[in-house]
């Protein structure tokens, strides 16, 4: 048995009006894709003598990020030059840091499928620039667009406490997460704007030693990062169990293959030749700078989910599903806020509360991550917001909505169709139900009427239920709301049933 050693390198896109050393529109910050080589200028295109200058927006977001993942923010701190040669890098350099970057030694604590947390400890997140993007036309020439040049990148890296492939991918997901809940990124992977790179390595248990490093590339998917993973550590089990040494050097994950390929060993590894960048000032952030930036933190996903499991009592799988859906769970608080305000001014909720609140606020919640949910969807709203949810059923209505099934005023049937009809027109509920004749059946007469029918009907199931067959109560309530379309009221129908069984 071998233990997996991995550490990440994730570079993110930060989401800034300009790119990071010039005043060019990003485009990491929109999902339009521009032409090639329209938001170019002398500096990100790397014309001698073009001076960069800070972007100060960059710089506040990278300490957001810091400041979330628990990280020491640099009082001092500065830019270097990364010296090398590529197509895709104008100047011959990029501009990154090297011994003195914004963040440092910070943590993110993770948890995993069994209930158990893991930390994460974060080795640094520091500024630097994207290159440029090289389109290599099968049997033309390769092209090079300038419009990713000069944007603004967090690197961020993490000490080698990452033991499988499902952790990695539990991290990379919570980090992806972190960052659109600060807003500084849209963290999009198949656009390219969160990169994994996956350092990795193989020794047996008990070993003082690490392992020969193994770096794994182009991972745009959090199902690369967890099937390269995979893949790799068969690989070196493999070779480690036939005697065999394994190669440090650089693999590229092979998507349709779902495998990695060697790309470059260890001989052809840059040597850097680091310096600190002579066109632009060393970095001071002063104490107060850090203090109103904290201040104005949104909630992170674990505050949140925090709150939402002390405040509502929600199942875990719910708290995650409004975790990931910020729009429907916006929606929801408002909804909760609804019901609050009908609780407390309501005579009807302090004479007759049907359902107790926790019970009210679990309704709320289901209602909305599945009726609504599936109708947001069939309505083919991608990435809506909560005002789009709003603009279907106002918050007020849904309150009203779950009011109604928790008084019993609606059966769980009816309450369907009547959710698909607020959906549909934006009418408050009670105006549906009286439109479309859906009010309940309340008189004992009338009800006796449907039960009559339906023990006509079902012969069979009173004997069963006279020989003792419990389950028989239940169908035969069943054919009740069946015949009555889902409009007797259910209490009372059981009631009558019992008295007439006997
Ligand atoms: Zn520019």
């Amino acid at each position: 048995m071998y233990k997996t050693t991995i550490g990440l390198e994730i570079h993110f896109e930060a989401k800034t009006k300009s790119k990071m050393f010039c005043s060019c529109y990003n485009e990491a910050n929109s999902s339009l894709e521009e032409k090639p080589n329209t938001n170019i200028c002398p500096i990100c295109t790397g014309q001698p003598g073009a001076m960069p200058v800070i972007n100060e927006e960059a710089i506040n977001k990278v300490i957001m990020a810091g400041l979330a993942l628990d990280c020491e923010i640099a009082k001092q701190s500065k830019f270097d030059r990364k010296n090398y040669f590529y197509p895709d890098l104008p100047k011959g350099y990029q501009i990154s840091q090297y011994d003195l970057p914004i963040c440092n030694d910070g943590f993110l604590d993770i948890s995993l499928g069994d209930g158990r947390k893991k930390r994460i400890r974060i080795t640094r997140v520091h500024m630097e620039e994207d290159t440029a993007k090289l389109f290599h036309a099968p049997d033309g020439p390769s092209l090079v667009d300038f419009n990713r040049s000069g944007v603004p990148l967090f690197e961020l890296v993490t000490e080698p406490d990452i033991n499988s492939a499902e952790e990695a991918k539990k991290f990379s997901q919570e980090l992806q997460l972190i960052f659109r809940y600060l807003d500084i990124s849209n963290a999009d992977m198949e656009k390219g704007q969160m990169r994994c790179e996956v350092n990795i390595s193989l020794n047996k248990e008990g070993d003082k030693e690490l392992g020969i490093k193994v770096e794994i590339k182009n991972l745009n998917s959090f199902k690369a990062v967890e099937k390269s993973i995979e893949y790799e550590i068969k690989r070196q089990a493999d070779l480690l169990d036939r005697g065999e040494k394994i190669v440090q050097e650089t693999r590229g994950w092979h998507d349709d293959k779902q495998i990695t390929i060697s790309q470059r060993g260890k001989e052809n590894a840059h040597e850097y030749r680091y310096f600190p960048e002579p066109d632009l000032p060393p970095l001071e952030i002063s104490a107060e700078k850090i203090e109103e930036i904290k201040s104005h933190m949104p909630e992170l996903p674990s505050q949140k989910r925090t709150r939402f499991a002390e405040e509502y009592s929600l199942a875990e799988k719910n708290i995650e599903f409004f975790i990931r859906d910020e729009a429907l769970a916006e929606y929801f608080e408002k909804v909760v806020t609804e019901l609050n305000c009908w609780k407390n001014e309501t005579e009807a909720a302090k004479k007759q509360p049907a359902k107790s609140w926790p019970e009210m606020i679990k309704l709320a919640a289901n209602y909305i991550i599945s009726d609504l949910q599936s109708m947001i969807k069939a309505d083919k709203a991608e990435n809506y917001s909560a005002e789009y949810v709003e603009s279907k059923i106002t918050p007020e209505n849904f309150g009203e909505f779950i009011c109604m099934i928790s008084m019993g005023q609606i059966s769980s049937k009816i309450a369907k169709i009547v959710l698909l009809e607020m959906f549909k027109t934006g009418a408050d509920p009670s105006h549906i139900i009286e439109e479309k004749g859906l009010s309940q059946i309340e008189s004992d007469e009338e009800i006796s009427k449907i039960i009559d029918v339906v023990l006509e009907k079902n012969k069979k199931a009173v004997e069963d239920f006279k020989n003792g067959k419990q389950n028989s109560f239940a169908f035969l309530i069943g054919q009740i709301m069946a015949e009555s379309n889902g409009k007797a009221n259910p209490e009372k129908s059981a009631e009558l049933l019992k008295t007439k069984l006997k």
